[in-house]
């Protein structure tokens, strides 16, 4: 039973609240439980840290739905079993999470009205110096050192009391056995996180994967795990590291005592610890975001995972007087880096018809922030993956987006689905022009077949004028809208018809963009063939084959011949395969294309290669083995080409193409917005092209 209101003045809770309280004090609890006893996370853990947030707000802004078992109540995870449960001398907390600059400034806001320093109207904010440390992604430890000599080590636990590992502890280099202290106080706590290098995990999953054991999710887990192996020669050969970062010493001690944080951790340098050598002292909140931007990119070159920057205040008194909450000290944050996984919630199944027909379910949530960006749509592919997710109507689901991928849906969580929810499945018609969706047997994608059906006519007016296509400037997708729902458009050479006095009266344009226009239409009518080609839109046909049947077929009427005489005249062409064969035959054999093209030829479109393009004579053995024996990694958003595009390219040319950066690797060829790695590559000296620089590759130059 919840307790009653402390002021009395609070509304009751709504039952959605209740039921949504206890509903995520259920997940949370297990997931929990998971993750600190099982070392088996159920969940990710930005999408717990982000549920975690949502039930503390739940509970502050409604007292009443805190219960005993929240586990915003307590520390960590309950002693596991197999070793012997040992109480902390001092407890470990945990930490206050900030995932912004803005919850930075509440939390020193919050932290100088702890201690009595807020500054009056008028005033400037007092600078109080803080120590950055980078936040290591592993597993605290509490050590006891008695007369300088370690006797016991421990794992976090509940806080108060945690697992007795000292065997496994003593394996650790980097924990020294004896403190280098000529006279040492009668006991001494330092915590610390115990950690395993990235590429020590690669090998332990590796050898695991070959003894067909289970693998550790990641780094954390496996050290969790390796420090409750119950044969410390185990834990030796695992080589585990460990970074010193806080220490307890006995009141009465009359040695050297640091008064601050940066002290501490120069004392714990000084008697034998390794201490992160990335941590900072900055003079006041400006320096800490400072250090929080430069180490947002610079933590992926180092060999171990963090998850954040923790921000300690610097002097040990005013730490003092800050004091702790029930869980956390008030001194410090821990500010997590930019979430690539989050829960939100399903607002609605929305479709999506694109210009080849292709029905796209797309999931339509609440906003949430991933990898730096807002994200409020995902495509959900086809109906196969609609019904492999199982996705209700009001659905918490979690989302993902690292760096330079394009959002997903990768689960929903049955645990908080609303009561009685409906399943959600495509509509059986096309949500544009009404007509009987189709999916064919064996077929992934349901499709709209009516060739009159507005979306696709938008499509294939979008694709036509894109860049790879005819690249016409000015004529973006709202307009297309108007010009398709006025009827005024009905095919792609009913563009090269509009004149500027009509399109100046369309909402948005006026007499000098209309004019504009009408000139970069009638200049996208000499684009070499193969942009025209791959502006047709053939399924199958992407800049890179159309490319390359450009150049074996010069003209539209010898590709047209091709297709449906020979076919194998097209596969014959180096990297094209079957199936763009047959999708050339279909759209050539359609009435309604014969028609577009002798349509488009009566507007002045040659439909064929000049005189000056290159034709497959000029293309030689040469250039397709151009790159062989070299291996590349694609990484970020490159200016010109898709992933896909790259590859082809890179692979036409006899080069390989492969997803994990290693010292094989010849070039990573790196975009916009390029994640690990890239910087994984410049730690191993892998060199980098830009977009131009692989083009000058491909051809030789
Ligand atoms: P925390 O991980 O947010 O922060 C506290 C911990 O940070 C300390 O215990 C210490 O181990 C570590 N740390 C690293 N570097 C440090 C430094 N320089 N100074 C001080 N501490 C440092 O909090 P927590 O209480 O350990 O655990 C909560 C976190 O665990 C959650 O944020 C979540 O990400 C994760 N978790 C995940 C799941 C899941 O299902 N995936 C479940 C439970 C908890």
């Amino acid at each position: 039973m919840s307790a009653p209101s402390p002021g009395g003045s609070s509304p009751l809770p709504s039952p959605d609240q209740v039921q949504r309280a206890s509903e995520l004090r259920r997940l949370l609890n297990r997931a929990a439980h998971a993750y600190y006893v099982l070392d088996a996370p159920e969940l990710e853990d930005s999408v717990y840290d982000q549920l975690y947030r949502e039930l503390v707000d739940l509970e502050a802004a409604q007292p009443h739905l805190r219960t005993s078992d929240s586990p915003t109540q307590r520390v960590g995870g309950a002693p596991a079993e197999g070793f012997v449960s040992v109480e902390h001398r001092i407890p470990l907390f945990s930490l206050d999470n900030g995932f912004s600059m803005a919850d930075l400034e509440k939390w020193y806001e919050r932290l100088l009205r702890e201690l009595d320093r807020l500054p009056a109207a008028g005033e400037a904010v007092p600078a109080l110096a803080m120590v950055c440390e980078l936040k290591i992604d592993g597993n605290a430890l509490a050590l006891t050192y008695e007369q300088g000599v370690l006797v016991r080590a421990a794992t976090r636990g509940d806080g108060e009391s945690g697992e007795e590992i000292t065997a496994n502890v003593r394996t650790i280099q980097s924990v020294p056995l004896r403190l280098d202290l000529a006279d040492p106080p009668a006991w001494v706590e330092v915590r610390g996180e115990a950690l395993i290098p990235d590429p020590t995990f690669v090998a332990i999953n590796t050898e695991r994967q070959l003894r067909g054991e289970a693998l550790f999710a990641n780094p954390r887990n496996a050290c969790a795990g390796t420090l409750r192996q119950l044969d410390p020669k185990v834990v030796a050969a695992r080589r585990l590291d460990f970074f010193a970062y806080t220490l307890h010493l006995p009141e009465e001690w009359p040695g050297d005592r640091p008064a601050s944080q940066w002290q501490a951790l120069r004392w714990l340098e000084r008697v034998g610890f390794r201490v992160n050598p990335h941590a900072a002292l900055c003079p006041d909140l400006a320096g800490v975001e400072q250090f929080v931007a430069t180490w947002e990119e610079r933590r992926r070159g180092l060999e171990y995972a963090t998850d954040g920057v923790v921000v300690k205040l610097e002097d040990l008194r005013l730490q003092a007087d800050a004091g702790f909450t029930q869980k956390a000290p008030r001194w410090a944050l821990a500010l997590k880096y930019a979430a690539e996984e989050a829960p939100s919630r399903l607002l609605r199944l929305s479709c999506q018809v694109g210009r080849t027909g292709v029905v796209t379910p797309v999931a339509e949530f609440e906003p949430v922030a991933l990898a730096g960006t807002s994200v409020s749509r995902a495509t959900l592919h086809n109906a196969d993956r609609l019904a492999e997710l199982d996705l209700h109507a009001g659905d918490t689901i979690v989302v993902r987006k690292a760096g330079e991928i394009i959002p997903e849906v990768v689960r929903v969580l049955p645990e908080l689905r609303p009561p009685g929810a409906e399943p959600l499945q495509l509509p059986p018609t096309c949500p544009e022009c009404g007509s009987t969706l189709v999916r064919e047997e064996g077929e992934a994608a349901t499709c709209c077949v009516n060739s009159s059906c507005p979306a696709i006519l938008r499509g294939s007016l979008r694709h036509w004028v894109s860049k790879g296509a005819l690249d016409v400037e000015g004529l973006g997708s709202k307009l297309i809208e108007q010009l398709v729902d006025r009827g005024l458009v009905g095919s792609i050479a009913d563009l090269y018809r509009l004149d500027a006095a009509l399109l100046a009266s369309l909402e948005r344009m006026g007499a000098t963009s209309a004019a504009k226009l009408v000139a970069a239409l009638a200049a996208s009518r000499s684009q070499p063939w193969h942009r025209q080609l791959y502006g047709l839109g053939i399924h199958h046909v992407g800049e890179v084959s159309a490319k390359a049947l450009a150049r074996t077929f010069p003209s539209a009427t010898e590709l047209a011949q091709a297709a449906t005489e020979s076919p194998e005249a097209i596969t014959a062409v180096f990297g094209l395969g079957a199936e763009i064969a047959q999708s050339l035959q279909q759209w050539f054999a359609t009435a309604a294309n014969q028609a577009l093209l002798a349509d488009l030829e009566t507007l002045g479109f040659s439909l064929a290669a000049a005189a000056t393009e290159e034709t497959a004579a000029d293309g030689t053995a040469e250039a397709q083995t151009r790159l062989a024996g070299q291996s590349f990694v694609l990484t970020g958003t490159l200016p010109g080409l898709s992933r896909s595009q790259a590859q082809a390219l890179i692979e036409a040319a006899g080069g390989k193409v492969s997803g994990a950066v290693s010292r094989k690797t010849t070039y990573v060829v790196a975009g916009e917005e390029a994640g690990s790695k890239l910087a994984r590559a410049e730690a191993l000296g892998v060199a980098v092209l830009t977009e131009a620089g692989l083009r000058a590759l491909l051809e030789g130059s």
